[in-house]
């Protein structure tokens, strides 16, 4: 029987139809070239970027040069530049304002990798690296309201290129989908004196029910009301609101619990799109008791359509339970 089931944080419906359950396609894994020579991510085609913001780099070797681990990159076409303020708009029925803010790419390794799932554990916190720093040093600019790590992994998932990259976003307000979150977690704390994210982390390392994997710093499970099949959130146990305070252990743990989970949804799904973004609490918020940084994973295999769209209410065919058993299943 279908079930309506809702987000205790956001509040957000879906529907959970599992009689309508079928294996999600599967789709041929990518050949894996070295270097490609149109690659404008590719080592030895730093020229064909925009001059490089940040890199890790081999001691002795200039910018926009060979011999980097991870670079970043203002988006050659990007969604918001950062020119002049941004202020509310006009009165009226339309609203505008000017598109400000900025928009880079994190390039995640020199050679013409397609899938991060390919990736070893140290390039795992190489990239995480440049995660922090970009987001640290994003925080300091007083404009923005709240910054975006987000990667999309193969076509269906909106990628336009397809060397291993994260992309990540600085924007003027909070946006609905964040400020929910914030909302939520506000509430759960007046109520209950608690962190919602520190609750269901206990929650589910205790039932074990959605549980994909748990080690000593980091839970990785499906949420109770995911929009998406086989939806994965990945969040640190000990409560922590801003992503980029991460400790050094704590990045040396997400690597291998980022990379484990994508490890399995590769093995689970036969290397399905992806799209992952890092929710961290952001500048300007208070909420650091309330609030939890985490990760959530979405894999594409299914289209969202007229329900969807129209509703709001998000169909999967898979319920949490079915989805977090067969990832626990397959190796790592
Ligand atoms: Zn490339
Ligand atoms: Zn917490
Ligand atoms: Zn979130």
């Amino acid at each position: 029987m279908p079930e309506f089931r809702q987000d205790p944080i956001t509040g957000r419906c879906v529907i959970i139809a599992s009689n309508r359950s079928n294996r999600p396609r599967h789709y041929d894994a990518e050949t894996e070239l070295v270097y490609s020579l149109e690659c404008p991510f590719c080592e030895g085609n730093e020229r064909m970027t925009p001059p490089e913001i940040y890199a890790q780099r081999e001691a002795h070797s200039g910018a926009d040069t060979p011999g980097w681990r991870v670079r970043t990159v203002p988006n050659k076409y990007p969604a918001l530049e950062d020119y002049g303020r941004w202020s509310e708009a006009d009165p009226g029925i339309y609203r505008t304002s000017p598109g400000v803010g900025v928009h880079e790419v994190i390039i995640e390794n020199p050679r013409h990798i397609v899938n991060i799932g390919a990736l070893d554990e140290n390039q795992f916190v190489n990239i995480l690296r440049a995660y922090q720093t970009r987001l640290a040093t994003l925080r300091k600019d007083r404009r923005w309201r709240c910054l975006l790590i987000y990667k999309n992994q193969g076509e269906a998932a909106g990628a336009t290129l397809e060397h291993v990259h994260s992309q990540v976003i600085a924007l003027p307000f909070v946006p609905k989908e964040v400020s929910a979150e914030i909302t939520g977690a506000n509430r759960h704390y007046r109520s209950t004196g608690a962190c919602f994210y520190c609750a269901l982390s206990q929650t589910e390392s205790v039932s074990g029910k959605r549980l994909v994997s748990s080690t000593e710093r980091f839970v990785a499970l499906c949420p109770f009301a995911p929009r998406f099949l086989y939806e994965t959130w990945i969040l640190p146990k000990n409560h922590s609101a801003t992503f980029e305070s991460s400790s050094d252990e704590d990045i040396f743990a997400l690597a291998h619990a980022l990379r484990n989970v994508i490890i399995k949804l590769n093995g689970a799904l036969g290397n399905p799109a992806f799209n992952y973004f890092i929710h961290s609490l952001p500048p300007h918020e208070t909420a650091e008791y309330q609030y939890h940084w985490h990760i959530e994973i979405l894999p594409q295999v299914a289209k969202a359509a007229g329900l969807e769209w129209g509703s709001g209410i998000h169909l999967n065919p898979v319920c949490p339970e079915e989805a977090a058993r067969l990832l626990r299943e397959t190796p790592a």
